[in-house]
């Protein structure tokens, strides 16, 4: 399977090849998207691509593996010893003995190839055992291994093993694309419609939900806070980042329900942002940003989070947002959360 054997997904396949040839993959991803899609497919063009002993010269146009080489044969057979691939077993569950088979290998350098690709497909039905044993090696990846986790049910991960994991999405637009469309056909400046699309999951849809001014403004409350907690302050000075948060929305009517929205929003930005300070720690390329345009600022401030605190930072705005969907009190929320981060 090399990327043109793939349908569709122009832009995917093009910011795969170009990681590959930069060496700029990041060590694990979350391959998500509709059933049917080509997701596994893409893992193992990514693996065929990654151990290819005759790929061309990178830098041309459909840059790609050879498909004939012994390498590219022994993917496609299933039998190469650096391409692992994890599915459900008769019970459709995947559990942590297979995790921790795959886990323990790759702390070896690679037998054959380059560079070890592990395959994780139907990566939902991972028992919760599994994915901390996955998660440990996530935290810290071995050099010579990249882990590839399908699914289309990615809310079914838990955000520990979510937060360490950017994103490949198959449906929906590219950040990018959403970025362009906010901005030439619905008057968005450019620094909001960023902001708007670093939450939208690839829907021009969901980014317009909100004003411009919102998502930015929901953006700038939740990096000011990462600011004054960067320096793991006392409970004191913690709460009082917090009012950052909770505050209702500036220039408009407060009551009890949009001020859940506006808090809601901040928080979801917030995640956003630990994600990508986990990119930005572990190899930090533009392209796999939700927030590219704060590269500068991100890389500042991982040096006060680093994957461990961002991993638990993201977790613990996962956890928040789910209690403020089931009508907890969002000042209770908000106390709860700054002590955590
Ligand atoms: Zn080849």
């Amino acid at each position: 399977m090399a990327l043109r054997d793939i349908k569709g997904h122009t832009s995917i396949r093009e910011l795969i090849a170009r990681a590959v040839a930069r060496d700029t993959l990041p060590p694990s991803l979350v391959l998500t998207g509709p059933d049917g899609v080509g997701k596994r497919r893409l893992a193992l063009a990514v693996a065929e691509l990654l151990n290819c002993d005759a790929r061309p010269e990178a830098g041309q146009a459909d840059w790609d593996a050879c498909g004939e080489c012994r390498a590219c044969q022994r993917i496609r057979r299933g039998v190469h010893a650096d391409v692992l691939l994890v599915e459900p077993g008769d019970t459709g569950a995947i559990k942590v003995d297979a995790v921790r088979a795959v886990v323990e290998r790759a702390a070896y350098r690679p037998f054959e190839g380059r560079r070890r690709a592990v395959i994780i497909d139907d990566a939902d039905r991972l028992v919760p055992e599994a994915q901390n044993a996955l998660l440990k090696i996530l935290e810290e990846p071995p050099d010579g291994s990249v882990f590839l986790l399908v699914t289309s049910r990615p809310h079914m991960l838990l955000p520990t093993v979510r937060s360490r994991c950017p994103d490949v999405r198959f449906g929906g637009l590219p950040t990018s694309d959403i970025v362009d469309l906010l901005v030439q056909d619905h008057a968005f400046e450019p620094a909001a419609a960023r902001a708007a699309a670093a939450t939208a999951d690839g829907s021009v849809a969901r980014a317009l939900e909100t004003g411009s001014a919102d998502h930015l403004q929901a953006r700038q409350s939740a990096a000011a806070v990462l600011r004054v907690l960067a320096a793991a302050p006392n409970p004191k000075r913690r709460l009082e980042a917090g009012k950052e948060l909770v505050g209702g929305r500036r220039g408009g009517k407060s009551t009890a329900s949009t001020d859940r929205e506006t808090l809601t929003r901040r928080l979801r930005a917030l995640g956003t942002l630990f994600r990508d300070l986990q990119v930005v720690s572990s190899r930090g390329e533009a392209a796999w940003l939700s927030n590219a345009d704060l590269l500068t600022e991100l890389t500042e401030l991982a040096r006060s989070y680093d994957t461990h605190r961002a991993g638990r930072g993201y977790a613990s705005v996962d956890r928040a947002v789910q209690a403020l969907t089931r009508n907890a009190s969002p000042k209770v929320v908000v106390d709860w959360l700054t002590l955590q981060l």
